[in-house]
């Protein structure tokens, strides 16, 4: 190797100067901590390296005796063909952020420029516009966020974008994601994006997914989509559908998978190449359709044993308007819950069961309890993940006041949210 780990270097790629230390690379690849905190990943055949100041094991320092790794015989990839343009929208979130070392915190900090500027071979892929959102965690997402977020998007296709990219925190990816499903009918690929670990962190997932995420963004694939580390190796990321995702681990870089179905595909991050593993709708198959509105006053409720039915009439007093349960199995809540059930759909608060098993398919007509709810009025979330039940409720109920309408909507597969035969 012509440079080490822990070197300061310089290199030039199509103009450009970017300053850093190395970090621990791949064979052909060179990945650099710049002064602003983010790593950036360059492919050494493509770029002229300068070496500024050796890491004092060995070799020249401070500029003198510079050594210079190839720079690329081939033109740049991208140069001089028409790109696709995709916009790219930053919310926060930590692919978005660095440790504040005045508190030790990780905050967001980058906008979605500085994202283009430290992963340089992003503009390889396509043509791309940034444009801030919001720099929140997304821990402090609600549904206007998502409405604006929506908005967003939808301007930007009706503006000419090829694709979308949302860079996003992980805590709630998946209900933006799902929120987003919803609301857009999309010609063009939506894709969400985050990372696990700082972009300060050696380990961080910031650049591989980024990558990813942009050449599912000028792809074929016309979904509102997620896309993570597939493994906790860089070796490829899985296409997670936007209603069928779920964060699974706290901190692993994989820690996203789709649940009750396999994910759309995946993406090799050395080849770049796509591969699909199940149907999905395709570039251009559906016209642009914006449909927003959500109604907050929804709310997600996980039945325990023991657990006081008080919970229910807490929400149906406040003004609630529909209720997701998390029931136990097959989708069961406890005997005494089930009038305080009936009480709900009485006035008119449509109740969706889901399992906090998470796999499989709710089905309340094996055991008693569970007939009993049916009767008592509650719809049969099938296979839908609790928290997508939450946000299709939430605008289930933002797109009607009519309850025997609203029920026959959560009764239907509206956005790939229900599947016909759940994987055993
Ligand atoms: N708390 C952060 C967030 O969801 C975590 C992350 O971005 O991964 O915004």
């Amino acid at each position: 190797m012509e440079f080490k780990q822990g070197d300061r270097v310089s290199i030039e790629k199509n103009g450009t100067v970017y300053e850093g230390k190395v970090m621990p690379s791949m064979e052909g690849y060179i990945t650099i901590k710049m002064k602003s905190g983010y790593n950036a990943g360059f492919s050494t055949d493509r770029v002229r390296i300068t070496r500024l100041e050796s890491n004092g094991e060995e070799g020249p320092k401070n500029g003198k005796g510079v050594k210079e790794c190839k720079a690329g015989g081939e033109p740049p990839a991208g140069a001089g063909k028409i790109l696709p343009k995709v916009a790219i929208l930053s919310t926060g979130g930590t692919i978005a952020s660095k440790i504040d070392y005045r508190t030790g915190a990780v905050t967001s900090q980058f906008t979605a420029d500085d994202i283009l500027a430290a992963i340089p071979e992003l503009k390889e892929i396509a043509d791309f516009k940034g444009r801030v959102i919001s720099s929140i965690l997304s821990e402090n997402m609600d549904s206007d966020s998502w409405q604006n977020l929506a908005k967003a998007v939808v301007e930007e296709i009706e503006a000419g974008a090829d694709g979308v990219i949302i860079t996003h925190g992980t805590d709630t990816m998946m209900y933006s994601a799902a929120a987003l499903s919803f609301m857009i009918e999309t010609p063009v690929p939506i894709v969400f994006v985050g990372s696990q670990r700082s972009a300060d962190r050696p380990s961080s997932d910031n650049a591989m997914n980024a990558i990813c995420a942009a050449l599912v963004a000028i792809s074929d694939i016309a979904e509102v989509s997620l896309v993570m580390h597939g493994t906790t190796s860089d070796d490829y990321c899985e296409i997670h559908r936007g209603t069928k995702v779920r964060k699974m681990h706290t901190s692993r870089r994989d820690a996203f998978k789709s649940v009750n179905s396999l994910p759309i595909g995946t993406v090799d991050y050395n080849t770049r190449e796509i591969t699909t593993i199940v149907d999905y709708t395709k570039r251009g198959e559906k016209s642009l359709k914006f449909k927003p509105g959500m109604e907050a006053k929804c709310a997600l409720v996980k039945f325990t044993p023991g657990a006081d039915p008080a919970v229910l009439d807490y929400y149906i007093n406040a003004g609630y308007r529909g209720l997701v349960l998390e029931g136990t199995g097959l989708g069961h809540v406890s005997t005494k819950w089930i009038p305080m059930l009936r009480k709900a759909v009485d006035a008119k608060m449509p109740v969706v069961v889901t399992s906090q098993c998470l796999n499989g398919r709710i089905c309340d007509r094996v055991y008693d309890t569970g007939r009993d709810m049916l009767k008592a009025g509650a719809v049969e979330g099938e296979d839908t993940l609790p928290e997508t039940a939450l946000v299709k409720l939430m605008w289930v109920l933002g797109q009607t006041d009519d309850f025997e309408k609203a029920v026959e909507m959560l009764k239907n597969d509206l956005s790939g949210e229900i599947t016909e035969c759940t994987l055993k």
